[in-house]
């Protein structure tokens, strides 16, 4: 079969299981299998092969794994991470937290809670040369992997990681906290799209019955993690803003809140009042 043939196929294959963007992922799927770029696809469309490389991965699509599992990395920020099964998929909507955190001043010392892939961390690391941090999970799987992440991007001698949970094992205090914590009602994950559901971390979606536990613990231990001038970046899920900044106020922030591309309140940078 021809490349132009086997993508046909392909696309075809994903569309039928549901898949939105089936000819784009069928192009990176094939893609990573040969080693090349989706665009040498293009130009090689006339040239023969065996499509049998390519079956199990497409298997997998369209059982609605994601993408970024298969293929192992996903871009976040101007950045490629690795990611497993043990880490949240980093998404575009978390780097509204990004660039909150670079309108603040330049940190010396950075802790991201709920590290994950180690996404937001590295990213602001490597946008500010001249802070340090530590990035902490639960999952000691989700700390290797961002460790790795560190070492692929050149951060290590700049970023920890550790297990634990949220800052129990921390003392010492941060110019920048970051979190982009589990806020999705444990009632709605059951519903949410088969990808997220049935594939990623339920510890890194599950936010107790009104998705705000996490939020909870992070405002419990704040107050002790925070410089005088420093401040937290939280990521917030739809319609949160109003019931953070309320437990914010209640422990003694202010609050700012900047929206997403698509309008929705994302990121809420919260300073000591
Ligand atoms: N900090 C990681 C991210 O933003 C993981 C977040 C999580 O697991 N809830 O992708």
């Amino acid at each position: 079969m021809t490349i132009a043939e086997i993508l046909h196929r392909a696309a075809g294959r994903l569309q039928a299981a549901g898949i939105e963007n089936a000819r784009f992922e069928a192009r990176l799927l094939l893609a990573h299998v040969l080693g090349c770029t989706p665009s040498d696809l293009l130009r090689d469309g006339a040239k023969a092969m065996d499509p049998t490389a390519l079956e199990p991965l497409l298997q997998r699509r369209a059982a609605r794994e994601p993408l970024a599992y298969i293929v192992g990395y996903q871009p976040f920020w101007s950045l490629d991470f690795l990611v497993s099964p043990a880490t949240l998929i980093p998404r575009a909507d978390s780097e509204t937290l990004i660039e909150a955190a670079l309108a603040l001043p330049p940190p010396a010392r950075v802790l991201d809670l709920g590290t994950g892939t180690g996404c937001l961390l590295l990213s602001i690391l490597h946008e500010r040369p001249g802070g340090f941090g530590i990035g902490i999970d639960l999952n000691p799987d989700a700390a290797a992997l961002a460790r790795q992440n560190a070492r692929a991007l050149g951060l290590a001698d700049r970023a920890a990681f550790l297990c634990g949970h949220w800052a129990a094992a921390l003392t010492g205090r941060f110019d920048l906290v970051l979190s982009n914590p589990p806020y999705i009602e444990t009632g709605v994950i059951a519903g949410l799209m088969p990808e997220v559901g049935g594939y990623e971390p339920p510890m890194a979606l599950d936010g107790g019955p009104d998705g705000l536990d996490a939020y909870r613990a992070i405002l419990r231990a704040l107050p002790a993690l925070l410089t005088p001038a420093g401040a937290a970046v939280l990521e917030l899920g739809a319609g949160q803003v109003e019931s953070v900044r309320m437990l914010g106020f209640a422990a003694g922030f202010v609050a700012t809140v900047r929206n997403d591309l698509n309008g929705i309140g994302r990121a809420i940078t919260l300073r000591m009042a």
